[in-house]
C-alpha cells in the first residue's frame, strides 16, 4: 500500500495515470512460499535475475502469474525458459536475439523482449551502449519470432534525482528506435526504476518498475 501511495503521487506529478506502469515485483531475495502471497494482493506481474530461479518459482507458482526475467539469460537456458516467461527484460546482445529467435521459431512462438541498454553508462553494467542502439534496427527487423517490446535499463546507485538524466537517455533511444521499426516490434516499454529510484522513473516514462527491496525488507521468510 505504501509503494503504491508513492506510484500514484509520482503519476499525478508526472500527469500520467497508474495504468500505464506495471509493477514487477522482484522476487530474488525471497521463497516461494513468500512470492505466492503476491497474487492474492494484486501484484500479478513477478520478477527473478536468474533463469534457474525462475524455473524453480514457476513450478511453485499458479500458472497465471506473469513472470519476467529481469538478469542475464545464458544461450544454453533459452529452450527452458522460453516457455515461462511473459518477458524478457535483458536482451543484452545481438547473439542472444538470434539465438532466442532461433529457439522461439522452434518452440512456434512469439518472444517478447526489452534491449538492455546500459544508459548509465558504468562499466559494470550489462547492456548495449546507447551510441550502439540505432544501429540495432536493421539487425531487429531481420528477426522472425522475437518481438521487441522496449527497452531496459538499470541506473547507478545513486541519488534518485541524479538518475533522471539516465532515465530521459533511455526515453529518447526508445523513442528513436520505435520510429524506425513497425510492428510487431511495438518498442513501447521503457523498463527501469528499482527500489531507490522509481518515482524519478516514472516521473520520466516508466511502463515496468522492477521493485525488490522495497516490497519485501522487514518480511520474515523461513519458507522455500
Ligand atoms: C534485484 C533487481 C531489481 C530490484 O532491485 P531493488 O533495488 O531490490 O528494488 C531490479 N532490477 C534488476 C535487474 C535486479 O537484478
Amino acid at each position: 500500500a505504501a509503494v503504491e501511495e508513492r506510484l500514484a503521487a509520482a503519476c499525478r506529478r508526472a500527469g500520467r495515470e497508474r495504468a500505464e506502469i506495471t509493477l514487477v515485483a522482484v522476487t530474488k531475495t525471497v521463497s516461494a512460499d513468500v512470492a505466492r502471497c503476491l497474487p492474492a494482493l494484486g501484484v500479478h506481474h513477478l520478477g527473478e535475475n536468474r533463469p534457474q530461479e525462475l524455473t524453480r518459482k514457476a513450478a511453485l507458482l499458479p500458472a497465471a502469474v506473469h513472470w519476467h526475467l529481469i538478469g542475464h539469460l545464458q544461450r544454453n537456458k533459452i529452450d527452458r525458459t522460453l516457455p515461462l516467461v511473459s518477458c524478457i527484460h535483458s536482451v543484452d546482445s545481438v547473439r542472444l536475439l538470434q539465438a532466442l529467435d532461433q529457439e522461439a521459431g522452434k518452440q512456434g512462438k512469439g518472444v517478447a523482449v526489452l534491449v538492455e541498454v546500459n544508459a548509465g553508462g558504468e562499466g559494470s553494467k550489462q547492456g548495449f551502449a546507447p551510441a550502439d542502439v540505432p544501429a540495432l534496427a536493421p539487425v531487429l527487423r531481420a528477426l522472425r519470432n522475437v518481438e521487441v517490446k522496449g527497452l531496459m535499463t538499470m541506473a547507478a546507485l545513486q541519488e534518485p534525482e541524479s538518475c533522471r538524466p539516465t532515465f530521459a537517455l533511455l526515453r529518447g533511444l526508445r523513442d528513436r528506435l520505435r520510429r524506425a521499426l513497425e510492428p510487431p516490434h511495438t518498442v513501447e516499454h521503457l523498463s527501469m526504476g528499482m527500489s531507490n529510484d522509481f518515482e524519478v522513473a516514472v516521473e520520466e516514462g516508466a511502463t515496468f518498475v522492477r521493485l525488490g527491496s522495497v516490497l519485501f525488507q522487514g518480511v520474515t521468510d523461513r519458507g522455500t
